[in-house]
């Protein structure tokens, strides 16, 4: 299936680091998104924040190990929340294999892959990139955010 996303060649301003995830893990998250239907899913993505893909160009990624589906507490088609004791779990399984919280992704059914309004409330992870996946569109549509006290700017995916 070909998934729409913001990828290297968009406009981005330097000092947002990209967020790289692989083919199979943007196919687990749009998978996890239509199994979900009619609610919205949500789930973390594990992996490496800061990592140096290249020493010489000086580049640095947030990498995507691990696609981990989260329980969706108040099922509905235009909401989520996230289970925090298994999100807890989540976490800790994380640290137990070195790696980090680099994001947070959740479906849109009705609108595009941009927050709402209660995205915004509810984004505690500055540190965390939000994954949006929409459904809504022919294609599914996936978008990343930094959310940090209600600022939004938009974070370039590369999908290798
Ligand atoms: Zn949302």
């Amino acid at each position: 299936m070909s998934v729409a996303y913001n990828g290297c060649n968009s406009e981005s301003p330097l000092n947002l680091k990209d967020l790289v995830l692989s083919h199979a893990q943007v196919d687990s998250i749009v998978a996890h998104a239509v199994d979900g239907l009619p609610n919205e899913v949500c789930g973390l993505l594990a992996g490496k924040k800061n990592h140096v893909f290249d020493v010489v160009f000086d580049v640095i990624l947030d990498l995507v190990l691990d696609v981990i589906p989260v329980k969706n507490l108040k099922p509905s088609p235009v909401g989520y929340l996230m289970d925090p004791s298994e999100q807890i779990k989540a976490i800790r399984m994380m640290r137990n294999k070195g790696l980090s919280q680099v994001g947070i992704y959740h479906s849109h059914l009705v609108s595009s892959a941009l927050p709402s309004a209660k995205d915004l409330e509810l984004a505690y992870y500055p540190d965390s990139a939000y994954v949006i996946i929409s459904l809504a569109g022919s294609h599914p549509e996936l978008k990343a955010f930094e959310i940090n006290k209600g600022l939004v700017k938009e974070r370039p995916i590369i999908v290798s």
